[in-house]
């Protein structure tokens, strides 16, 4: 029996009697869904505490039901002939059931009674339907016949989320483990100075009362049911009058609000160094200012008759669209100079904070690192002059077994206090960057809708084998946050128009091949070093991506390209290429777009590691940004592996050239 199939037979054999007898509250998907992040006032060390404590408490619950998941999965796939028999046998008989999970989670707080103090037993419960449904996602294939990897025990940094339990829509005062209570209105007039403003001290009154579901004070996060009493965190809201709509949009309603979980993130700066935030999911739609609304609706009618396609390249995003062959426009998304410039300078800082985190890893765990090619001769030296040694901090590499193996494991390692401090300032100043490209990204996917419509066809290759050979090029540039926050924004424009062909279509790259085609249907085969299409058939020249991105917007529902009608809107494709393509070569491409940066990646990424997979090589570290995050014994330098060296001398090389690009083709 297939999985969907065990779910639909138990939901038919249960609810025909007992107190659940009614139809269970389904969420209707008209109404919409969106989270509003709120920030915790934790200044009280008393509450800090205590959802520290929670958090600790939580996280030992967790890994002990992750463990249990786990090892229960590694029998589950060994027990292979009665898996054949009944699969479904055997998870019961293991215990990989959602309510055998649960069970183990009650256990572990029978067992450990002083969690009881931090954790109740709706959060163990929640805690290990959340480690169920990674299990689920291992035991079971999803809709593209994929499944992801065993579960694994999470990691203390990593442990950010403790699930709440949705409040009851068919009993009034029904909502378990985090709730939130109190009213906007109320929080505003608690908080309004003298002027009328809006405002909140830095630090906010302490929140009291004894009957919660009739407090209409300002808002508190409240959970009860723990043995020390309740724990009331109040709340704060932005005061900037551009976020108000966005408040009274979620918060007006409290009958709309569904589940609190409750998150923190490092943050180096907050007291305790966690900053705590309660995600408040919301039964509405997004909030979407007037102009937004306005500039969809505009689109919605402007755009009726567009289509567009998209070429995703690792440093550039290119799209073309036209109203049945004709009205053509272009456009290309890259970054500019002032964006690079500050990404160089994000990086150069980051890359700086990284080589201080290993001096004082190293620093303070001498023992586990062997001493460097220089420092070694020097100790040399100074022995035979007779004169004594000297305390260095070693900068060789770990003591390591053959296999590379280091000898004690990373996280055995001493740390000092202001190693943990530069970490958690890394790890937020990431965060903060990745918001800041987020919301540039969302700016640029409503530029490209607004140009070029709603109804997109994009390539459907893989980022994720990108970044394997351009890591750090498409880290940079981020193409598939950038393609999935045009499909955000194409899927909102498509629902105003009514439209259920909106969004961006994904065509198989086998099919079509767009980058080896040209508009008269021949095929151009090109190397990624071929920026310019040349077709011998028809003599038409332009940009490789260009050409792509108009194939790409002539892709019909069949996910083929029609030829018939690229053929006969061929004067305006020549005219569009002509006028966006006024560097004709390889020099002009060189110079004009930031291809150059992601050559350089790929350059240095492919002269140094092995293509050779097969024989497990490592991608090694690069010498010249400093020492490795994981430096191994023998570590080759640049254009030192052996294979490769082989591959330059026995010329296994095609063609002249640069040698490293003839194994880049793109497609088939
Ligand atoms: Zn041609």
């Amino acid at each position: 029996m297939t999985y969907d199939g065990f779910v639909a037979v138990s939901a038919k054999q249960k609810r025909s009697r007992g107190p659940n007898r009614e139809t269970p509250w389904r969420r209707r998907p008209e109404d919409g869904l969106s989270i509003l992040r709120i920030a915790l006032d934790t200044h009280d060390p008393v509450q800090r505490r205590r959802i520290e404590a929670m958090f600790a408490g939580a996280y030992q619950v967790r890994r002990a039901v992750q463990r249990a998941a786990r090892n229960k999965t590694r029998a589950y796939w060994c027990a292979y002939h009665e898996r054949q028999r009944d699969p479904e046998a055997v998870r019961d008989r293991l215990g990989l059931t959602r309510k055998a999970l649960e069970r183990v989670a009650y256990k572990c707080l029978d067992k450990a009674p002083h969690l009881r103090r931090y954790v109740s037993k709706a959060l163990a419960m929640h805690l290990a339907d959340s480690v169920f449904s990674a299990t689920e996602r291992h035991l079971f294939r999803d809709a593209r016949g994929r499944r992801s990897g065993l579960p694994r025990v999470g990691h203390w940094w990593k442990f950010h989320r403790l699930p709440g339990r949705a409040c009851s829509h068919t009993k009034a005062r029904k909502w378990e483990s985090f709730r939130l209570h109190g009213t906007l209105a109320g929080h505003r007039a608690a908080y309004t100075d003298g002027a009328g403003r809006f405002v909140q001290p830095r630090h906010l009154r302490p929140v009291e009362s004894d009957a919660w579901w009739r407090y209409e004070g300002p808002l508190a996060v409240v959970f009860s049911g723990l043995a020390d009493g309740t724990l009331v965190l109040p709340v704060r809201l932005p005061t900037a009058p551009c976020n108000q709509p966005i408040l009274d949009h979620h918060l007006a309603d409290p009958s709309r609000w569904h589940k609190v979980d409750l998150v923190r993130t490092r943050d180096p700066n907050a007291p305790g160094g966690w900053r705590y935030e309660a995600h408040l999911l919301v039964l509405t739609e997004p909030y979407a200012s007037p102009a937004t609304v306005a500039r969809r609706a505009r689109v919605a009618i402007d755009a009726v008759d567009r289509v567009a396609g998209i070429d995703v390249n690792v440093s550039n995003v290119t799209v073309a669209s036209h109203e049945a062959g004709v009205a053509m426009r272009l456009g290309r998304i890259e970054r500019d100079p002032p964006r690079r410039q500050r990404a160089h300078r994000r990086e150069r800082a980051e890359r700086r904070r990284k080589r201080a985190l290993d001096r004082s890893r190293r620093a303070m765990n001498v023992a586990q690192y062997q001493l460097s090619k220089r420092q070694e001769k020097r100790a040399r030296r100074r022995a035979a002059a007779g004169l004594p040694p000297v305390q260095v901090i070693p900068a060789g590499p770990r003591v390591a077994r053959s296999d590379r193996v280091p000898l004690q494991r990373y996280r055995r390692d001493q740390l000092s206090r202001s190693y943990q401090r530069v970490r958690a300032a890394l790890v937020a100043d990431a965060a903060a960057d990745a918001q800041a490209r987020r919301a540039h990204a969302r700016e640029v996917a409503a530029e490209v809708v607004h140009t070029h419509g709603y109804r997109l066809v994009v390539e459907d290759t893989s980022i994720a084998a990108w970044s394997r050979s351009w890591g750090r090029a498409v880290a940079a540039f981020s193409p598939g946050m950038l393609v999935a926050a045009i499909e955000r924004e194409a899927r909102a424009v498509a629902a105003i128009a009514g439209s259920c062909d909106g969004g961006v279509r994904r065509v198989s790259t086998y099919a079509t091949a767009l980058s080896q085609h040209c508009p008269c249907g021949a095929r151009v085969d090109k190397t990624l070093a071929d920026r310019v299409h040349v077709c011998t058939a028809c003599g038409l020249r332009g940009d490789r991506d260009a050409v792509a991105a108009v194939l790409a917007s002539f892709v019909v529902t069949s996910g083929e390209v029609d030829y018939d009608a690229t053929r006969a809107a061929r004067a305006s494709i020549v005219r569009l290429l002509h006028r966006s393509n006024p560097y004709q070569g390889w020099q002009g491409t060189l110079t004009e777009s930031n291809d150059l940066s992601a050559r350089e990646g790929s350059c240095l990424t492919w002269s140094m590691s092995t293509p050779d997979t097969a024989s497990r090589t490592v991608v090694v570290a690069r010498r010249t940004v400093g020492t490795a995050a994981s430096p191994i014994l023998n570590e080759p330098g640049i254009r030192q592996t052996t294979s490769e060296r082989a591959r330059w001398r026995t010329d296994m090389f095609p063609r002249a050239g640069p040698s490293w690009l003839c194994s880049l083709r793109d497609n088939p």
